[in-house]
Parts: structure tokens; C-alpha cells; sequence
């Protein structure tokens, strides 16, 4: 069957075009731009048909159409091997329905973080395209991490061969179970460097490296190259693009909508990749509503849909959901370009001011590029409280940075009067951030340890504790280097012999 290919370009407008592979290998446009489709290709099976796969086979119909050159055996031997028993469910990404809305539960991977879903590929992504293009180096990902990005990277890359894989994350900076699920990691390859410094320092100093031709020369000598498994890389926003068309055809399946109802969805977002999806799902044909965007107290966002100036120069607050702290949303930028009319001259421009001066501002043409979004925020005391209310109301326990979209949610069906069913993106497991979830609900519980509280949730919710916890109650620590922010190269050079 003819299926147009779909290449890969800057948003910033270095020209070259490149196919899905070598977009998924390199990572980045050499111009500091992000890669972007040609084209959005539409779904070529109907609403019926995707609802009667799983989601293996439907995650193959959505990517065959982005990753063009990738062949149909290549790509679903990936997805098998990315989605299998590492998931706790073999609905992958199942749905739970709780006062009213529906819970897309993307937790269900091996660190019970919504990364997984696309980090369970990309390694295979990665390394296929590597054999396709005939590179004969072994590809070394480099991360920074707040916590999350760190332990799904590790585990997707873990005794993956042809790769090693090496996470700075701030030694005092990330919460102690994110510590533990990533020093305890397991692999020959793997590397978990705590560094003294902040996030910042930590993603400063690997974009530094990944700049650094001399160091990338010396490496290549080794037989080494560099790579990325942030959310830049296109290898992790088109996985994503499947779950949104998987819990549309479910809820077809199930018939609590009908062919071509559109339903909203409403997503917790911090580098703008999971609700990018969605806007991508949406513009493949998929019947969508309003793409609602809920941040946290950081509502750089927010602001951003309601004025049209998108200004990072605030106060960065440290809240109960860190994976949506963030100032600079990366992946706005792919937005940007498409609501300036695929013109990446103009999208340059906007972030050549966000570079210099921390800000820029889109015109009304622009903006009415915006009207399938909705913008909302809740603060820390409005997320507490909405942990409580829908724990109370439907016995259902839902996490910290789930919590931020489901306000959202309910603020935006109050606001509008639309009722259309809403899916919100459910991003964490509760059990990743059991402490501030089970204070929200009673704040006597405070008083108790990390793991008493971890199986009073289990109690609680009526749900077992999953296996990545388990896990780190006895796993032995296995990386205990540390690191001044000046010494990461030298490090690098250490695991690199
Ligand atoms: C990464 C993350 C987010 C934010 O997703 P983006 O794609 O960066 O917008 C939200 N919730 C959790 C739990 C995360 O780990």
C-alpha cells in the first residue's frame, strides 16, 4: 500500500530534511531547533477497526504512518518488545472512571511514571535506527533529570546492547524514593552520578557536553557517540500519540461514546510533550474537543494561552508536583511552528527573545492558532484538596500532578458548561509521591515513615503496591559517585574507557 513518507526539519529552519531515523538518532537539529513532521498524517483504519486491537497492534497503525522509514517488521518488533510484561496490566493503558471523568492511567510501566510509555521504545527505536543507518558506534544517551526522565531512561536503556547510559540528577534535589529507584539500578551500563548543584546546574552542564565537538571527536575516536532521551526527541512524542487514540477507542469499545463524539482531553503538563500529543492525535483525525492545559503554581502556561506572552522572568516554585516545575516548556516550541504556519523564520525569532531576554510574544493571527486549548492552574492547596475530594467521593486515590489536571478539569466543565467526556492524562502512580497524597487526605499521616505509608496507601485504595516499590525496599544501592558540577566530563571519560 502507498503510504506518503514523512520527513523530519527544524523548527528553526536549518533546512536539511531528514527521515524518522536519523531525526530519532540525532536527537536535536544541529541549529538547536526541534524536529518537526513535514506533515501530520491522518489515521487510515476507522475508529471501529483501531477499537478491535490491542495496543500493541493499534500503537503499530498510529507510528507506521510518523516513523516512515522504519519497516512494518522493525516497528512492531520494537513495540513488542517495549510493551510486554514490564507493564503491570496488559491493557498497557488502561482507563478508570472516577466523579464523572476518565482516568488514563499511564502509570503502569516499570518506574510507574507516564515516561515509561515512551521510553519503554525508545531504546529499540534508537538502536534499530542505528543498524538502518549503518552507524557502527555505540550510542552513549546522556541525562539530566529532576527525577522521573532519570529512572525511566535507566530502565529503558538498561543492558540494551549497542548502549550506555549516564544520569546526572541534583544530589539534594529529588525526592527519596526518585533517589533510591535510581541508585539502585541494575546494568552493566549504567551509569547515576549525584552532582552538587540544582536541576539547572545538572542540565547546563550536559548541554555544555553535548556542544563540546572536541570531546564528541575524542569519543568518536573510542567508538562512542552521544544522544538524547529527553522529551525533544521525536522517538518519545510520537509513542505518545498512541495511548490518546488507545482510550478514544476504548471508550467506543465499551459504548460510552459513539463514532466520532468528540471528548476533551485535559493533561498535566510541564515540557508541553504529553499534551503535544494529544494536539497531534487531534490534528490525525482523532475526534477531539479542547486540549485542556493544567499547571501547577509554575503557570508560565497558563498565562501564556491567556495573553498570547509566553515570559519565563518569575519566581520558580518548588511544589508537590516537581515534574511539572519548569519555566522554559521545550516542546511549545513544535506549537509554535505549526501555528505560525509551519514558518520557521518566525519561530526562530520568537525563540532567538526567549533566549536573550526570557520572553516573546505571538500576534492574533498566531493566537487564534490557539483556540483548541484551554489553560488552567491549580495552586498547592487546590491540589491537596482535590486529592481529598475525589478520594472521598469515589474511594479512587490519584497523585499529585494527576490531581493539578483534575481541578483543571472540573474548573473547566464549571466555567463552560461543556460536558463532553474529558480524559485526563493520569501521569503518576500515587505510590511515587505517597507522602504528599496521603497528607492531602489526612494530615495525621505525616507522622509515619515512608514505607508505613506506602502500605497504608496499599489499604487505603484497595490497589497492591507495585512492584517498583517492592523493589527498593531491599535493593542494594549499586552507584554512589558523586560530583562537583565541573567534573561531569571527567566522569564521563572515567565510564567511557
Ligand atoms: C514529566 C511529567 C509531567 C509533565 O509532562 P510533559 O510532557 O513534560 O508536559 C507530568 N506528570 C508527571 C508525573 C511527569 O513525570
Amino acid at each position: 500500500m502507498f503510504m506518503k513518507e514523512v520527513t523530519y526539519s527544524s523548527t528553526r529552519g536549518e533546512g536539511s530534511k531528514y527521515t524518522a531515523s536519523m531525526a530519532v538518532l540525532k536527537g536535536l537539529a544541529s541549529d538547536g531547533g526541534l524536529f518537526v513532521p513535514d506533515h501530520i498524517p491522518a489515521l487510515d483504519k476507522t475508529l471501529e477497526e483501531l477499537s478491535e486491537m490491542d495496543y500493541r497492534g493499534l500503537a503499530y497503525e498510529v507510528m507506521k504512518l510518523f516513523l516512515t522509514d522504519y519497516t512494518e517488521d522493525e516497528l512492531r518488533s520494537c513495540i513488542a518488545a517495549a510493551y510486554d510484561s514490564k507493564f503491570d496490566t496488559d491493557e498497557i493503558a488502561p482507563l478508570a472512571e472516577s466523579c464523572g471523568s476518565y482516568y488514563l492511567e499511564l502509570f503502569h510501566g516499570a518506574t510507574i511514571a507516564f515516561k515509561d510509555m515512551a521510553l519503554s521504545l525508545l531504546p529499540h527505536l534508537m538502536t534499530t535506527a542505528a543498524k538502518k543507518n549503518g552507524l557502527d558506534k555505540e550510542i552513549v544517551i546522556l541525562t539530566a533529570t529532576s527525577g522521573d526522565t532519570g529512572k525511566a531512561a535507566l530502565a529503558g536503556f538498561a543492558d540494551v546492547p549497542g548502549t550506555r547510559i549516564i544520569v546526572f540528577y541534583p544530589k539534594s534535589g529529588v525526592s527519596p524514593i526518585q533517589e533510591k529507584q535510581m541508585v539502585t539500578q541494575r546494568g552493566a551500563n549504567t551509569l547515576v552520578v549525584g552532582i552538587h548543584g540544582n536541576f539547572d546546574d545538572a542540565q547546563t552542564g550536559v548541554k555544555k557536553i553535548f556542544g563540546d565537538k572536541e570531546f564528541a571527536a575524542e569519543l568518536d575516536k573510542k567508538g562512542f557517540v552521544f544522544s538524547s532521551a529527553n522529551s525533544i526527541n521525536i522517538g518519545r512524542l510520537v509513542p505518545q500519540i498512541c495511548y490518546y487514540v488507545y482510550a478514544y477507542t476504548r471508550l467506543l469499545k465499551e459504548e460510552r461514546i459513539t463514532a466520532g463524539q468528540k471528548i476533551n482531553i485535559c493533561v498535566p503538563t510541564g515540557n508541553f510533550g504529553n499534551i503535544l500529543a494529544a494536539f497531534y492525535a487531534k490534528n490525525m483525525g482523532l475526534p477531539v474537543g479542547k486540549l485542556i492545559c493544567a499547571s501547577n503554581t509554575n503557570k508560565v502556561l497558563f498565562d501564556f494561552f491567556e495573553t498570547g506572552k509566553y515570559d519565563r522572568n518569575r519566581e520558580f516554585h518548588v511544589t508537590t508536583s516537581p515534574s511539572m516545575d519548569i519555566l522554559i516548556s521545550s516542546n511549545l516550541e513544535r506549537l509554535i511552528y505549526h501555528i505560525a504556519g509551519q514558518n520557521a523564520e518566525r519561530c526562530s525569532e520568537l525563540m532567538a527573545g526567549l533566549s536573550a531576554n526570557g520572553t516573546y510574544s505571538i500576534n492574533d493571527k498566531e493566537k487564534e492558532g490557539l483556540k483548541d486549548f484551554f489553560g488552567g492552574y491549580a495552586d498547592e492547596k487546590q491540589t491537596s484538596e482535590q486529592i481529598a475530594k475525589v478520594y472521598k467521593k469515589s474511594g479512587y486515590v490519584i497523585d499529585t500532578h494527576t490531581a493539578v489536571a483534575s481541578y483543571v478539569c472540573d474548573r473547566y466543565k464549571a466555567e463552560t458548561g461543556d460536558d463532553s467526556p474529558v480524559v485526563i492524562a493520569s501521569t503518576a502512580s500515587p505510590y511515587k509521591f505517597t507522602r504528599a497524597v496521603m497528607n492531602s487526605i489526612d494530615p495525621a499521616y505525616d507522622k509515619k515513615s515512608d514505607f508505613e505509608l506506602i502500605d497504608d496507601l496499599s489499604r487505603l485504595s484497595g490497589t497492591e503496591v507495585p512492584q517498583a516499590i517492592e523493589d527498593i525496599r531491599t535493593a542494594p544501592v549499586l552507584h554512589k559517585t558523586e560530583c562537583e558540577v565541573d567534573e561531569m566530563k571527567n566522569i564521563i571519560s572515567g565510564f567511557l574507557k
